[in-house]
């Protein structure tokens, strides 16, 4: 038996990210950068005026002086005319500064006359002026590789004209359930037969990775239709199969990945929820054999393949985050395995409090969705007591917010 610890050490020692390509920038959105982007030009790439006024010599500009006005300069518009002694120039936000003018005066400053303006207070040098490069100089290293495209990102590549950018490759991820049990959604299930879920769960914990679900379908308990499903499956980027991978008469899913030159890595980790799975490579290619019970499935996906789905993705911050919280209630366990106690986290006076969801057997699924976290309660112990800690995995990354 694998330890929670080696299992998940060993599965993301075997995957790489999967490969880069270059796509639209807004497709971009929640990808991580594959290349470290440096600013192709200064931005602002010229000096422009801040406020909507009067571009000014700051000499000049005595409080009370009367400046003639001899220009007008609207954004989208730059003029060559220098700005004369005792002139201003009419200048709206974001247009060039004219050559001469080394400080703009706001509207609110001054008071205006027929093709005059009068200053009312005092004016400095480089007032109100946005320098060439004072954001970006030409060069300077902006979006490193690594890092998660979210608005600013996008903001500054688009500032910088980037139509493509690159980004690690999403992953495709076959999917197959496993069982004679099942039938798929939209059909309605027989006396001793029940909806396949465990592929669309799957989906969904796939598509909140970013990654994309390739939906197989059943393979139903029989060699001809294992082999048939799992060597289509293996033609994706990651294999997750659920069911099947226990000790069954019919479990016939490890025994098709050996025949179809899988090596296994491992099979049973001391977890639970989620004992079972095993994890081996075809090449670069990890697949998952996940229990079929419900909640096992969502939490080894949880524990075991989105960690390796993100890395895949080229993230590097790949696990939830982990932080210390007080069990409000307490909880026994057998020794031996690492148990996930589905569990609902409030913060109270700045601490993680973590209150049981209900009912831990793992065919209790509504414990699942009552669930914001896993307390995560060692394998060695057995007893724990109302207020001690624990390591918290926060699942609801909204958490934070709520207090
Ligand atoms: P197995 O490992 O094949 O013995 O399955 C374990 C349990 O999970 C059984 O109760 C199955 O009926 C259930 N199960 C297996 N596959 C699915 C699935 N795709 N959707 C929902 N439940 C499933
Ligand atoms: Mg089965």
């Amino acid at each position: 038996m694998t330890s929670f610890e080696e299992a998940r050490r060993i599965i993301l020692d075997k995957v790489a990210p999967a490969g880069v390509e270059r796509v639209l920038l807004l497709d971009a959105v929640g990808r991580i950068m594959a290349a470290d982007f440096a600013a192709p030009c200064d931005m602002p790439r010229w000096d422009n005026s801040a406020m909507d006024g009067y571009a000014v010599r700051s000499a000049d500009c005595t409080p009370g002086a009367t400046l003639r006005v001899t220009d007008y300069i609207p954004a989208g518009v730059s003029s060559d005319d220098a700005v004369g002694p005792g002139c201003a120039a009419r200048i709206m936000t974001g247009a060039p500064i004219p050559p001469g003018a080394d400080a703009v005066v706001p509207f609110e400053e001054t008071e205006a006359g027929e093709a005059t303006v009068r200053l009312l207070l005092q004016v400095r040098p480089k007032d109100h002026i946005r320098f060439r490069g004072e954001d970006v100089a030409s060069g300077e290293p902006v979006v490193s590789r690594g890092t998660l495209i979210a608005p600013p990102q996008v903001s500054l590549l688009a500032t910088f004209a980037a139509v493509l950018v690159p980004v690690y490759r999403q992953v495709r991820v076959a999917i197959i359930s496993t069982g004679d049990e099942l039938v798929e959604l939209g059909t309605a299930p027989g006396k001793s037969e029940i909806v396949n879920s465990n592929t669309l769960a799957v989906a969904a914990a796939v598509k909140m990775c970013g990654a994309i679900p390739v939906i197989l379908g059943i393979a139903r308990d029989n060699r001809e239709s294992h082999l048939a499903l799992i060597s289509e499956g293996l033609k994706a980027d990651v294999l997750i199969t659920s069911a099947g991978v226990s000790a069954g008469d019919r479990d016939l899913v490890r025994e098709t990945l050996v025949e179809l030159g899988v090596r296994e890595e491992f099979w049973k980790i001391g977890v639970k929820p989620g004992g079972p799975t095993a994890f081996g490579l075809k090449g670069n290619i990890p697949v998952f054999s996940l229990p079929g019970n419900p909640v096992s499935t969502m939490i080894t996906f949880e524990e075991f393949a989105r960690p390796a789905l993100l890395k895949m993705m080229g993230h590097t911050k790949v696990l939830r985050r982990t932080v210390r919280g007080v069990l409000a209630d307490e909880v026994r366990k057998k020794p031996g395995k690492l148990n996930f106690l589905r569990v609902q986290v409030t913060i109270k006076d700045g601490r993680y409090q973590a209150s049981t969801s209900g009912d831990q057997n793992t065919g209790i699924l509504k414990t699942m969705l009552r669930a914001n976290a896993l307390a995560l309660l060692p394998a060695d112990r057995t007893e724990f007591r109302a207020g001690e800690e624990v390591d918290l995995q926060i699942l609801d990354p909204t958490l934070e917010m709520e207090e």
